[in-house]
C-alpha cells in the first residue's frame, strides 16, 4: 500500500490559516484518526490528501509518488463523507458494483469484490434492497462498501458517524472497528468524537489550531499528553490543571527545586527539569486519577494526603462518581468507581489525593516537563506522570 507524507503543508483561506507548516506521515496499512476541535484543520488537511483542495504551500506524497497536483482521481483513493454518497433507484448490490464498472474487472471479479463487503460489513440482508428502503447507518455502510470495494491504496473517512442516530453511531463504530482491522490499506479518518478515535485508531494525530499536537497510540497520548491542550481535550472530562511556584534547591545539594502546594500533604522535590525551566508550572492531574476517601477513613491516610471538601456529587455515565471538590482555595473535578462513590457522603469534609505517579507537569509555554516529584525526605523519585 502506501503511507502518506505531508510536508510544510500550509493552507489559507483569505485571513485564515487553517493549516500551518505541517509535516507529517500517515503510517502505511494503519488507521489514522486526526482529532481535534471544531476549526483545527482536520477536513483542510483530509480534503489536501484527497485532492479536493490545493496547499497555499508544501507537499503531499503517497509513498514515493508526489500527488500535490494530481487531480482527485488519479491519486487512486476511496472516500467517505459525513452523508452517504449513493444512488436512489438502484438496489444496495448495483450501488457497490457502479464504481467498479469503470475499472478494468470482468463481471466475475465485480461480483466477487461486491459479495466480499457486503461480508465485510454486514450488508447480507440489504443487498437486493433500494437504497432509499435504508436507514442511514446502513447507507452509510453502503458508501463504505463502494468506497473499498475499488481497493484503492487508501481509505480517507470524514466523520462519516456523525449525521446518524445514537442505536446506528453504535453500530458503525462496531463495524468500522472490524472493517478496519481487516483492510490493509492505508486509512485516515477525520473525527471530533474521541472516544471514536480512541477505539478505532492506531494512531491518534491530535490537532489543535492547524498544527499536529501531538501523535501516538491511543492509550500513550491519553497518559502522557504532551501539552496542556492535549490534557484538556482528552477525558471527560479533561484533565484538573493548578498554577504552582517553584521554589529553590530540592534539600540534595543537587539543584532542582521544590514544589509546596495546599494539594500535597508534604513538600515534593521536583528533579530532573530541562535547562531554561521557569519557576511557574501547573500541575495537571486527570479526574479519574484523583483519590478521594471519607475524611472518617483517616487510617490509610497516604503521606499526600490533604483535608478537602466535597462540594457536588453525581453519577456519570458508566456508573462512575463525578464529584466537584475543593481544597483549600482551588475546586476541581474527580471522577471515581461506584464503590468508591457511594461510600462518600453527598457533600461535606473529605481526603484527597493526588498520586505522583499520575502527576503531569507543564512549563509556562504549556509543553509538559519531563520532570521526576518525590515527598521530601523521600527515596526514590517518581517521574511524574509515568503510571
Ligand atoms: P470541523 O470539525 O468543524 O469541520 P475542522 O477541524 O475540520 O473543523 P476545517 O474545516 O479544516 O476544520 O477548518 C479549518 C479552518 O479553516 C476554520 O477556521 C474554517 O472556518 C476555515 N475554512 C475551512 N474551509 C474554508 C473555506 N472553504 N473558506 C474559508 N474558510 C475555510
Amino acid at each position: 500500500m502506501a503511507d502518506i507524507r505531508v510536508e510544510g503543508l500550509r493552507k489559507e483561506f483569505k485571513d485564515v490559516v487553517a493549516l500551518d507548516d505541517v509535516t507529517f506521515a500517515f503510517a502505511d496499512s494503519q488507521v489514522t484518526c486526526l482529532l481535534g476541535p471544531s476549526g483545527c484543520g482536520k477536513t483542510t488537511l483530509m480534503r489536501i490528501i484527497a485532492g479536493l483542495e490545493r496547499p497555499t504551500g508544501g507537499e503531499v506524497y503517497f509513498g514515493d509518488q508526489r500527488v500535490t497536483h494530481l487531480p482527485p482521481r488519479k491519486r487512486n483513493i476511496g472516500m467517505v463523507f459525513q452523508y452517504p454518497v449513493v444512488y436512489r433507484g438502484i438496489s444496495v448490490a448495483e450501488n457497490i458494483e457502479l464504481p467498479l464498472k469503470s475499472e478494468k474487472l470482468s463481471k466475475q471479479e465485480r461480483a466477487q469484490r461486491v459479495e466480499e463487503v457486503v461480508h465485510l460489513l454486514g450488508l447480507g440482508a440489504s443487498v437486493d434492497k433500494d437504497i432509499t428502503q435504508l436507514d442511514n447507518g446502513t447507507r452509510q455502510k453502503v458508501a463504505v462498501a463502494r468506497a473499498v470495494a475499488r481497493q484503492p491504496r487508501i481509505i480517507l473517512f470524514d466523520e462519516p458517524i456523525t449525521n446518524v442516530d445514537a442505536e446506528a453511531k453504535l453500530q458503525l463504530k462496531r463495524a468500522f472497528k472490524e472493517l478496519t482491522r481487516r483492510l490493509e490499506q492505508t486509512i485516515v479518518y477525520v473525527t471530533h468524537d474521541q472516544t471514536e478515535a480512541m477505539t478505532l485508531a492506531d494512531q491518534i494525530a491530535l490537532m489543535n489550531e492547524g498544527r499536529i499536537a501531538q501523535c501516538d497510540a491511543p492509550r500513550a497520548l491519553y497518559n502522557r499528553p504532551a501539552d496542556r491542550f492535549g490534557g484538556w481535550f482528552l477525558g471527560n472530562p479533561g484533565m484538573d490543571f493548578f498554577d504552582a511556584e517553584l521554589g529553590p534547591g530540592d534539600g540534595t545539594g543537587r539543584g532542582g527545586a521544590t514544589l509546596a502546594s495546599p494539594l500535597f500533604g508534604a513538600p515534593l522535590r521536583v528533579g530532573g527539569l530541562p535547562p531554561g525551566a521557569g519557576r511557574t508550572v501547573t500541575v495537571g492531574i486527570r479526574p479519574e486519577h484523583v483519590r478521594v476517601a471519607p475524611a472518617a477513613g483517616a487510617d490509610g491516610r497516604g503521606p499526600l494526603a490533604v483535608e478537602g471538601e466535597l462540594l457536588r456529587k453525581s453519577i456519570s455515565i458508566g456508573r462512575q462518581y463525578l464529584l466537584g471538590l475543593r481544597v483549600g482555595d482551588r475546586t476541581f473535578k474527580a471522577k471515581v468507581a461506584p464503590a468508591v462513590g457511594e461510600a462518600l457522603p453527598a457533600s461535606g469534609p473529605v481526603l484527597v489525593e493526588l498520586p505522583l505517579n499520575r502527576v503531569a507537569l507543564f512549563g509556562t509555554d504549556g509543553r509538559r516537563l519531563d520532570a521526576t516529584l518525590t515527598p521530601a525526605g523521600a527515596g526514590l523519585p517518581v517521574a511524574a506522570g509515568t503510571a
